[in-house]
């Protein structure tokens, strides 16, 4: 059999999705089946653990380790028959990515089975999908193949005979960018207002209505089918650098050919802006890229040899994050980039502590400041301030520190474009023709 080389994707069909019946003809569920029947639990657990697999969200954390957080109880302690829950992170509402609605809209029930086999594995009985509101397509979808898994008796009580139940929800979001960060995901899938809770206790300790939690994204629970049909070792070679598995990497900005490519974890900057994305449109260079959504520090020019996996992206001073690159070119002014980063961040701030709630719409203020030439030379000062006043420690989720980093990295590298906003009392861009 030929290996795959993008096996998370190579059932997506966005205009007409295999349905229940063509997928199993794909051999859809067959690694579901075969976890249900040939794997304890434990043993699952340990080849998820060995794979490597980590989160594909945007932390990274590895996958077996999270689940393998959750408390354990002896049979005759009565919290061993407390519920456990199992949830999909689908708010997918990072700024420039978008590949999880591939997945969601392109092969839905790939995504049931991932959750089939990690329910099991974690001992869940009832399970969340938790979509963003706006993915009108993915809700019909995922709920026409949720629907067709209990018709076919894969989803509901005694699956395939197996002794294993699950229930599986679809919960389509109200709207909010915090909601993606998971316990204020947990709390708007109980009602509640969506601010972060404070950690510890943890989502794996207690997490939905108090019991213990597994949240995991899209694109990370779609690689378990993968993993347990061709196993860990085929796995791992995909990325032999480092890392293991592929990912859906992303661009978007004024490049030739954006879109999404299932790659080895590990490619470059380079040959996925150039071979892939097309490079460039014409008459444009590259000035600096956000290599994993807007939440991650500028990169620039000399980076193009960057290897795309955490450990390479870490090390030149950014975040894989999402994987999706959102490109700068030399006409676009980075102030303007930042500013309307900034108020996206600011607007989508829960607001539940200062250094977030007051330090976005300020910083937001001295940008826009800044790109309308009314800035002075301290309000650069002013800004790093902020970025110190916003950083990690300081705030009780990670939005405000993501807020941060698009922003303390553009003052480092595009210095000179700050001063010369001030300087000249205008938008150098603007002034010669080019967007603001
Ligand atoms: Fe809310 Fe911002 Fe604080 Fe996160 S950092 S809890 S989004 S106010």
């Amino acid at each position: 059999m030929t290996p795959l080389t993008h096996p998370l994707t190579h059932l997506v069909d966005v205009n007409n999705p295999l349905n229940f019946k063509g997928y199993c003809q794909q051999k859809g569920y067959a690694a579901a089946k075969k976890v249900l029947f040939e794997y304890t639990p434990a043993e699952a657990l340990d080849t998820v653990k060995s794979s490597g697999l980590k989160g594909r969200g945007g932390a990274g954390f590895p996958t077996g380790m999270k689940w393998s957080f959750l408390p354990e109880f002896e049979e005759d302690d009565p919290r061993a028959k407390e519920p456990k829950y199992l949830i999909c992170n689908a708010d997918e509402m990072e700024p420039g990515t978008f590949k999880d609605r591939l997945l969601l809209e392109g092969v839905p029930h790939q995504l049931i089975e991932s959750m089939i086999i990690a329910g099991y594995i974690i001992g869940a009985t009832r399970a969340y999908i938790f979509l963003r509101g706006e993915y009108h397509l993915a809700a019909k979808r995922i709920q026409q193949a949720i629907d067709e898994a209990y018709q076919a008796s894969w989803l509901g009580n005694d699956i395939q005979q197996s002794g294993y139940s699950l229930e599986l929800h679809l919960h389509t979001s109200a709207g909010r960018y915090i909601c993606g960060e998971e316990t204020a995901l947990i709390n708007a899938l109980e009602g509640k207002r969506a601010t972060p809770r404070a950690k510890p206790p943890f989502p794996q300790v207690a997490g939905l209505f108090g019991k213990p939690t597994i949240v995991n994204n899209v694109e990370t629970l779609s690689n378990l089918p993968h993993i347990f049909a061709h196993g860990v070792e085929w796995f791992q070679q995909h990325a032999p650098e480092s890392d293991a598995g592929t990912k859906i990497y992303g661009a978007c900005g004024r490049i030739k050919i954006p879109g999404l490519w299932e790659l080895p974890m590990g490619v470059s900057i380079g040959r996925l802006l150039n071979d892939h994305a097309g490079g460039m449109c014409e008459g444009l260079a590259l000035k600096g890229l956000l290599p994993g959504g807007a939440s991650t520090d500028f990169l620039l020019p000399e980076h193009l040899d960057v290897a795309m996996d955490y450990d390479s992206i870490a090390k030149a001073g950014s975040r894989l994050g999402t994987g999706g690159l959102i490109v700068l070119d030399d006409k676009n002014c980075p102030v303007a980039m930042v500013k309307n980063i900034m108020q996206f961040f600011a607007q989508e701030s829960c607001g539940w502590c200062t250094p977030c709630r007051d330090g976005t719409p300020w910083a937001l203020e001295i940008l826009t400041r800044i790109e309308q030439g009314k800035g002075t030379l301290t309000d650069i000062d002013e800004l790093y301030r902020l970025c110190d006043f916003m950083w990690i420690g300081k705030t009780h989720c990670a939005l405000a520190p993501g807020a941060v980093e698009p922003l303390r990295s553009a003052l480092n590298y595009f210095t000179d474009d700050f001063i010369q906003h001030i300087e000249e009392h205008c938008c150098p861009y603007q002034q010669r023709g080019h967007h603001g």
